[in-house]
């Protein structure tokens, strides 16, 4: 039962692997792993983690945190698992362009409540993530261009700490506590509840152009040398995606190989389409979905799965992409490679994520020039070679590597974080864990402590 909770609370929020409702608790986005913590605390409130908490030092046992299951990179084993899924209260201040959001909130409900009012977060390609562990890991999304990473436009944070003391923190109460908040991935505390800006767009014109896979050697030089020419408020991706043969896919795009073009920009449809236009003309393409659409429509530029599925992916950071770089890209997931890779995608950045928020913070990645992330699916019969063919893609670019995001690091890395950071950034991260948490209560997973 839970420390500080009455019997009656505590026998509904935790959960031991043999009770009913275990199972759902902790279940992953990515199924592969089949996380077994020694307890569940489902908290519906912040005295719940606090709870949890200080039963977790009593019992000896480390704390780990799970909100929707997307971040999910080892098993969780030997640990008290606290599940903030419940915490998903959202409150848009209008006025204020802020959002107050429980700790355990996806996009997906923020983006809901500050749509209407002509407002939208700083979120990634999928709704379905959670806010906070987006944030946590700094955060690059299609808007990131324009207005920077997620974590620029994080305002306050109020979380539980190792001590069981629930805390207020921002760049005046706790500077260091707040600029490692931002960026620094894990292992600071529980949040319990966050305020987040948001920024004035209601529309965009965005979407995705899918070509045919056998273009790709014509498309990512292209690609590569176009994304350099565009406006910070224009944003794109590029990904080589052998689709399933899925009947809720369009018919021309089921079990195809294809390039899928990704475009987001807040500039008009007219100057979206004279900036588009270069690449939009490169191949025939089999659909053009690009146009005019609704902010809050987010999600379908990328299309990014939404039900769990078994994976495996890995990822890197990339300082530039010259021919030859793209050339072993293509030798290991272009046409007529024969993988079983779902996706080898490249997202570029810079722009605003490059600038920073004015504040300290400990975002990982600034100045890398693309993103590089890899899918391979983890089911028969092709499970045995998955994990390989995932990390083949990344190294077959580790020459032009510069790292990884922490929001990116997948199973092919166990969610090693550590070597993430600068020399002195990593430090300071250190220093400040050890001094909300000397005993290590929270899993900080590689990190050198
Ligand atoms: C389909 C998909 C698309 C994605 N797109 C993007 C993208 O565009 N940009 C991007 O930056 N990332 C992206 N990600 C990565 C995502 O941001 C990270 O995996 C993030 O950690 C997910 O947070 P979560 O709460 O949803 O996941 P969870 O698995 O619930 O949590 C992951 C980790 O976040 C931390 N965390 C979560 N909640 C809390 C809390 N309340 N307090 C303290 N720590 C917490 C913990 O360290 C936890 O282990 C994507 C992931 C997926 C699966």
């Amino acid at each position: 039962m839970s420390a500080a909770a009455s019997p009656a609370t505590a026998s509904r929020v935790t959960l031991s692997p043999d009770d009913p409702g275990y199972d759902a608790a902790v279940a992953p986005f990515n199924t592969t792993l089949t996380p077994r913590p020694a307890l569940v605390v489902e908290a519906r409130s912040p005295d719940d983690v606090v709870a949890a908490v200080r039963r977790a030092a009593a019992d000896g046992l480390a704390v780990t945190v799970q909100a929707t299951g997307h971040g999910l990179v080892t098993d969780l084993a030997d640990s008290l698992l606290v599940s903030t899924r419940h915490l998903d209260s959202v409150r848009v201040d209008a006025e204020a362009a802020t959002a107050v959001v429980g700790g355990g909130a996806t996009w997906k409900q923020v983006i809901a409540a500050a749509a209407p009012h002509g407002l939208m977060p700083v979120c990634g390609s999928a709704s379905g993530v959670g806010v906070a562990g987006f944030l946590l890991g700094g955060g690059h999304g299609p808007l990131s261009r324009e207005f920077g990473v997620g974590s620029d436009h994080l305002r306050r944070v109020r979380l539980v700490t190792a001590d069981g003391v629930e805390r207020d923190v921002d760049a005046d109460r706790d500077p260091e506590l707040f600029a490692a908040l931002r960026g620094g991935k894990a292992g600071f505390g529980i949040v319990t509840e966050l305020e987040v800006g948001l920024v004035p767009v209601a529309r965009l014109y965005a979407g995705g152009v899918f070509f045919p896979g056998e273009a790709a050697p014509t498309i990512l030089p292209a690609w590569r040398d176009w994304v350099a020419t565009l406006p910070d408020e224009a944003s794109s991706s590029v990904a080589l995606l052998r689709l399933p043969p899925d009947p809720t896919l369009p018919p021309p795009l089921q079990g195809r190989f294809v390039v899928h073009l990704r475009f987001t920009t807040t500039v008009s449809a007219e100057r979206g389409a004279e900036l588009l236009a270069p690449v939009r003309a490169l191949a025939e393409p089999i659909a053009d979905l690009v146009g005019e659409m609704p902010a809050a429509a987010l999600d379908a530029v990328h299309s990014d799965p939404t039900d769990p599925m078994p994976v495996w992916d890995a990822s890197a950071l990339l300082s530039e992409l010259p021919d030859t770089a793209l050339d072993a890209l293509l030798a290991v997931a272009g046409p007529g490679v024969e993988t079983p890779l779902i996706m080898a995608e490249l997202r570029a950045f810079g722009g605003a994520i490059d600038r920073g928020c004015g504040e300290p913070d400990s975002v990982a990645g600034r100045g890398a020039a693309f993103g590089l992330y890899s899918l391979a699916p983890m089911f028969p019969p092709v499970a045995a070679v998955a994990p390989a063919v995932a990390k083949g893609v990344v190294d077959a670019l580790t020459p032009w590597s510069v790292g990884a995001l922490p929001n990116f690091r997948g199973l092919a890395d166990g969610g090693v974080l550590g070597p993430l950071w600068d020399d002195a950034t990593y430090a300071r991260l250190l220093e400040v864990a050890h001094r909300y948490d000397p005993d290590g209560l929270f899993r900080r997973a590689g990190w050198r402590l």
